[in-house]
């Protein structure tokens, strides 16, 4: 019998449980799905957008895993960091260990006044309409007029959406209590979205990018100077462009022919802009008071330079989506440049040597990069190397209950029958809100739902 432990509940950790269960070669194998939450699916959970039902939807396909009879799943475990338990102690109880710990922080814009209140990571901003418990419920109070989204990826545009969609849709949602009530009483009128480079080389992808034109009360404007600065656009009968970038030049060249009046009567506005780089947050009254951007325009080579003009853009509240990065575990090794494990084909490298026992997937093993089906190709190569390494593997001692032990070390997880606990506890707050499930926002409420306890 084999024993693997796999930390992370999000898609790779699920996908390398399901890739492990898959294979053939190992036959008897035990899957232990150990989690920090009490509730599992990572950011399928608390990262993609609360009005995008059909991919949130995959949780059905990832739970049907985390319920085959070979799999537990292990919440409120942490492994690494103040009061978590040490990758080396948990390597004793297991034959492999697989980390799956997603890189769930936010990159850094590196300017003044990046912290000035009001500031925020769109990592912040997103965890908060999602429920993450480590976020106070009541984070947010959308008092601003106008909004900057820093960015042009599926992030900065799910948080310009959010921002811009009445909380009257999100209704629909599981989004909790004190968000949706922040959202209804929102003053936010104009959502500017902005990015350094030109509209052929944002990140977004063109479903996202449509989604905006259609949201009731909100229009969208493009400056068609801005999008005429772009090379591309300008050859784009002449160049073999990317699909993706066709289709989203198509959409915005769509919006940048609407005029300002036809848009003037819209609840909200999302400005995309292009070709400006943030250089300081700027203050007033100790709090964000606008972004000051440096006008850039291509180089020639593909990326852009400062034109040595400068454009200030009011902003009572900044969400900055620059990307995702990796947080150390430690205990395990890191690469702070890539803000990943270093690994070969998923085997962890200890001092450039693979480490036996120890394997990624996911985030935290290539970046932040990818769609979530991505992760399952990634896991199976990772579990490719375990199986391959299973003969070494199974010489090592491992726990024949390792859930006792944790429990000895004075731990309290939280397993799958408390997981439906806590998915009957939002039913039920869902109904007596006339809401279909919403979620439970902060540690207390979960564990307490977990233990089938009331408030
Ligand atoms: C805001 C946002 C929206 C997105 N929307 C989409 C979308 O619409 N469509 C799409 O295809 N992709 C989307 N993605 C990408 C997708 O979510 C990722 O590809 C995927 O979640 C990465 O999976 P992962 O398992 O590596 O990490 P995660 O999903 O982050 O899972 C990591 C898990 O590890 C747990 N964990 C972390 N540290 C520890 C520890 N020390 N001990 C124990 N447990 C730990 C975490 O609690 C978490 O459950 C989105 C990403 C973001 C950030």
């Amino acid at each position: 019998m084999l024993r693997v432990a796999v930390v992370g509940s999000g898609p790779s950790g699920v996908y390398t449980a399901q890739a492990l269960l898959n294979q053939s070669l190992v036959p008897e194998v035990r899957v232990h799905v150990l989690d920090r939450l009490p509730t599992p699916y990572g950011l399928v959970r608390y990262g993609v957008a609360p009005d995008h039902e059909k991919i949130k939807s995959l949780q059905n396909s990832l739970r049907a895993v985390l319920e085959d009879e070979r799999v537990t799943f292990v919440g409120h475990v942490q492994i690494g960091g103040v009061g978590g338990v040490p990758p080396a102690r948990l390597a004793e109880l297991y034959h492999a260990v697989v980390y799956c710990v997603g890189a769930a922080a936010d990159r850094p814009l590196a300017v003044p006044g990046e912290d000035l209140p009001g500031s925020w990571s769109a990592t912040r901003f997103v965890s908060w309409y999602s429920a993450h418990p480590d976020i106070a419920p009541d984070g947010f109070a959308l008092e601003a007029r106008s909004a900057v989204v820093i960015g042009v990826g599926n992030v900065a545009v799910d948080v310009a959406r959010i921002l811009a969609r009445g909380a009257d849709e999100l209704r629909a949602t599981d989004v909790p209590r004190a968000a949706l009530g922040a959202l209804a009483g929102s003053r936010v009128r104009e959502v500017h979205i902005a990015g350094r480079r030109g509209p052929s080389q944002a990140r977004f992808t063109t479903k996202e990018l449509r989604e905006l034109g259609a949201l009731p009360g909100a229009r969208v404007v493009v400056d068609p100077a801005e999008l005429a600065m772009d090379p591309a656009y300008a050859a784009q009968e002449g160049l073999p462009l990317p699909a993706v970038v066709r289709r989203n030049l198509e959409v915005l060249r769509g919006w940048s022919a609407q005029r300002e009046a036809s848009v003037s009567d819209a609840v909200r506005r999302i400005r995309l802009r292009f070709f400006l780089r943030p250089v300081e947050l700027l203050e007033r009254g100790g709090r964000v008071a606008g972004v000051r951007f440096a006008r850039t325009a291509p180089d020639g080579a593909g990326g852009v330079q400062d034109t040595g003009a400068y454009e200030d853009v009011e902003a009572q509240l900044v969400l900055r989506a620059v990307g995702y990065r990796g947080v150390e575990l430690p205990g395990l090794p890191f690469d702070p440049v890539r803000g990943t494990v270093p690994h070969v084909a998923g085997r962890v490298l200890r001092d450039g040597v693979p480490s036996a026992g120890e394997y990624v997937a996911g985030w935290i093993k290539r970046g932040p990069t990818g769609v979530i089906g991505s992760n399952r190709s990634c896991a199976k190569e990772t579990v490719a190397s375990l199986i391959e390494d299973a003969p070494l593997l199974a010489r090592r001692s491992a726990a024949e209950d390792p859930l006792a032990v944790l429990r000895a070390w004075g731990l309290r997880p939280v397993e799958w029958d408390g997981w439906l606990s806590i998915e009957r506890a939002e039913a039920a707050l869902g109904r007596s809100l006339g809401r279909g499930p919403v979620k439970i926002p902060d540690w207390q409420g979960l564990l307490a739902a977990a233990r089938g306890e009331e408030e």
